[in-house]
């Protein structure tokens, strides 16, 4: 049944994109008819073979509910769950306790390692449970991938929290499973160690060429480590796309809210040329590059990123400064356009002309720095 993850990098290297994994039409329904509670709603998503995706949402969207469907810990109400060519959705209890054993990896951010055991033997122990032998060159790839060469023969208590991390990481590799998932690995982990390991995190996956689901709640995480970021919202899918696109052309209000900051500003078409399109805001006129068909007096909102815009004293939406902070590495500004407040953050404020609060002047921004929902 299991296909092994050396195949996993051949197949990578010659098929890229090739899907492992996939929530099909998935409901999932909890509790009785009067009291139902719907955790996923029709949601259908692939996954790549090879890339990590990650998986963000507000309490209550999903996500765990669809971690457990692809993980066989849940069967789904109706809709289906292929991993590696197999129904999962269908199986009996023995073939998902194999499935479950041979084919998926779990990160948790408890490490769950066995106190009395050396890090190989902790690494091992899926193998010796599985009644299945070990391949040397494997071990020694994992080990070798993480980093703990010289680590093997220590207790967990011996080793850092970032080290028991990567114990927990070669375990679950240790099986060569289709699919790795992680269930925010590390919100218990401070800051500074957070950052460096979810950059170790995205090096192991990509050095070995595994296919990965990962929950987070920290939006940087899910840019900084993912192929792929889907949002989730009352069980179905808000946008699937890159960081990139989920970041610069979130499809509505929710989407741009939940990943970075986001101002809204309502205005009118006023005119189109080619694919710039010329909105009233406030009063006043702004030039935008119109990312979807848009008509002459439709009513639009357009998203500004906080960093792509800057203040003027001469050019652009008028507006009085209310908050003027000194950040270090930016000056985070708030300003009124009209009724709207705007937040805006200018980097590198050193040698920029600074705006003080009570000050007028002029939000500017270039017409592709925008977007039209
Ligand atoms: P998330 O992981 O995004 O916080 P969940 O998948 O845990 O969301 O939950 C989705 C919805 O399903 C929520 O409304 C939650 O209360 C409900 N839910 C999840 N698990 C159960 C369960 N075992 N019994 C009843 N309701 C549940």
């Amino acid at each position: 049944m299991a296909r092994h993850g050396r195949q996993h990098i051949e197949q990578h290297e010659s098929d890229g994109n090739a899907v492992v994994a996939s929530a099909i039409d998935l409901v999932k329904t909890y509790g009785a008819d009067d009291a139902q509670v719907r955790a996923l709603d029709h949601l259908s998503v692939d996954f790549a073979r090879g890339e990590m995706t990650a998986i963000m949402g507000p309490s209550g969207s999903g996500k765990s509910t669809l971690m457990h469907c692809m993980a066989g810990l849940d069967q789904p109400t109706s809709g289906k769950v292929m991993v590696e060519g197999l129904e999962v959705s269908s199986m009996n209890q023995r073939q998902l306790t194999r499935f479950r054993r041979e084919q998926i990896g779990f990160i948790f951010q408890s490490f769950n390692l066995v106190p009395t055991l050396s890090a190989e033997e902790n690494i091992l122990l899926p193998l010796q449970i599985a009644k299945k032998p070990i391949d040397r060159a494997w071990f020694d790839k994992v080990v070798s991938v993480v980093g703990l060469q010289q680590r093997l023969s220590h207790r967990p208590s011996q080793l850092s929290g970032g080290q028991q991390q990567r114990v927990a990481l070669a375990r679950a590799l240790v099986v060569e499973p289709g699919v790795l998932l992680f269930d925010e690995p590390l919100s218990n982990l401070d800051a500074k160690l957070r950052v460096s390991m979810r950059t170790e995190i995205r090096r192991i996956q990509q050095e070995v060429g595994i296919t990965a689901i990962y929950v987070t709640h920290d939006q940087s995480e899910a840019m900084a480590l993912s192929d792929q970021i889907i949002i989730m919202n009352k069980g179905v899918v808000a946008q699937i796309g890159t960081p990139q696109e989920i970041y610069f052309h979130p499809v509505s209000e929710f989407v741009a809210d939940f990943i970075g900051e986001a101002n809204f500003l309502r205005g009118k078409v006023l005119a189109l040329e080619g694919n710039t399109a010329t909105l009233a805001i406030e009063g006043e006129t702004a030039h935008v590059e119109a990312t979807r068909p848009v008509s002459v007096g439709e009513e639009v909102t357009m998203v500004l990123r906080p960093e792509s815009a800057t203040l003027t004293e001469d050019r652009g939406l008028p507006c009085k400064v209310e908050v003027s902070c000194f950040m270090g590495s930016y000056q985070n500004y708030h300003v009124r356009v009209g009724e709207t407040l705007v937040k805006l953050t200018e980097y590198n404020p050193k040698n920029k002309r600074i705006f003080a609060q009570g000050e007028n002047c002029f939000v500017h921004f270039d017409a592709n720095a925008t977007h039209i929902l």
